[in-house]
């Protein structure tokens, strides 16, 4: 109800912790907000501001726009060129370079590309037009890959068969072991993804956590949930008990959300997958198992793009690791802006550059 909501976005609560983090903070700490959507609120309630200035406050790699390599924009933009298609995306995706073009231009030379805000829709959209052929950009994390996998089996259920998905598909938890791998790389603790940990459960980190012993919470959305977790990640390191907590008790559990996890599981399988700007990962992406090939458009219509390399000048790799901020990037506000923008930092509404320029 929306005054359980408002209790969230107490502003007497959220003074109170801001006090309590004052008082308990003395180190210089590095977080990140693994998430997009945590990058957002906390540019939009001005969160970083209350902060002590020896909280830094990092961006990380879960904006599934920022993270899709441009050979899978390309495969995008080449799918939009083949006749009798059309692809169906998230809005997000549309405007998002990869080597030579986007979506929006696709569409603006003629292209049938469309926006949709499911992939239910996107198979409504096939079920209409039985002579094209449709395909879905399949961008998420573990919070959309469920209801993808559920796209596919009502695909099946009423045999609508001119209808694929090219899936570039990513998962969580692989993606923190690659940043703890990387050098140079430090952060201090990690205010993990909300909506994602919904499905996935607070296990999912155990590993991770073991191994790196990194300073773990997994926070809700609203102000008060994020200060929170940055309270208990300062608690943790001033006191040297890292910990994997979850601050997000009324929507995640330890196990997760079990019936989406399985129909995930039984549509796709885990397979390697190429981050933009941060590469190659093992074992973070989902491809749609071989029982289901004839619903992988990257098979269907024999998608084998190149890697190419990033923009020259674009930081959005480093920025995703939390080894730079969007200021240092030699093209912030100059050459790339939302109007004109350079990488997917700046395209997506959660991505960090859009979230700076937007908000300092
Ligand atoms: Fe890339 Fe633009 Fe961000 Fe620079 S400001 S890192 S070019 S998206």
């Amino acid at each position: 109800s929306l005054q359980y909501i408002e209790e969230y976005r107490d502003a007497s609560l959220a003074r109170e912790l801001v006090k309590k983090i004052k008082a308990v903070s003395h180190k210089k700490l590095r977080l990140m907000e693994v998430c997009g959507t945590h990058t957002m609120s906390i540019f939009r309630h001005g969160i970083r501001s209350v902060l002590p200035e020896r909280i830094t406050l990092l961006s990380g790699p879960g904006c599934p726009v920022c993270v899709t390599a441009q050979k899978d924009i390309d495969a995008f933009v080449a799918l939009a060129r083949v006749k009798n298609v059309i692809v169906t995306t998230f809005g997000d995706l549309m405007k998002v370079p990869g080597s030579g073009s986007t979506l929006a231009l696709e569409k603006a030379s003629g292209a049938d590309v469309r926006m949709v805000y499911s992939i239910s829709d996107a198979v409504a959209i096939a079920r209409e037009n039985k002579s094209k052929q449709v395909v879905f950009c399949a961008v998420g994390f573990e919070t959309t890959i469920p209801t993808i996998a559920a796209g596919i089996l009502m695909a099946i259920r009423e045999k609508t068969d001119n209808f694929s998905i090219y899936s570039a598909n990513k998962l969580t938890p692989p993606a923190l072991t690659a940043l703890m791998e990387t050098d140079g790389v430090q952060i201090d603790g990690f205010i993990l993804p909300g909506h994602v940990s919904v499905i996935t459960g607070t296990h999912a980190y155990r590993d991770t956590f073991e191994k790196y012993n990194m300073p773990s919470v997994i926070a809700g959305f609203e102000p008060v949930d994020i200060l929170n977790a940055i309270l208990m990640l300062i608690r943790q390191n001033e006191t040297g008990t890292p910990a994997l907590e979850n601050a997000y008790p009324r929507a995640v559990s330890d196990s997760g959300n079990v019936k989406a996890k399985q129909i995930m599981n039984q549509v796709f399988d885990i397979c390697d997958a190429s981050w933009r700007g941060i590469g190659h990962i093992p074992s973070s992406g989902m491809r749609l198992k071989k029982s289901y090939e004839k619903f992988n458009a990257s098979i269907k219509f024999s998608m084998d793009m190149p890697e190419v390399p990033e923009p020259k000048g674009c930081a959005c790799g480093q920025i995703l690791m939390g080894l730079k901020t969007p200021e240092k990037c030699v093209l912030y506000k100059k050459k790339c802006t939302p109007m004109t923008p350079v990488g997917p930092c700046m395209v997506s509404s959660e991505g960090a550059c859009a979230a700076f320029y937007r908000y300092s």
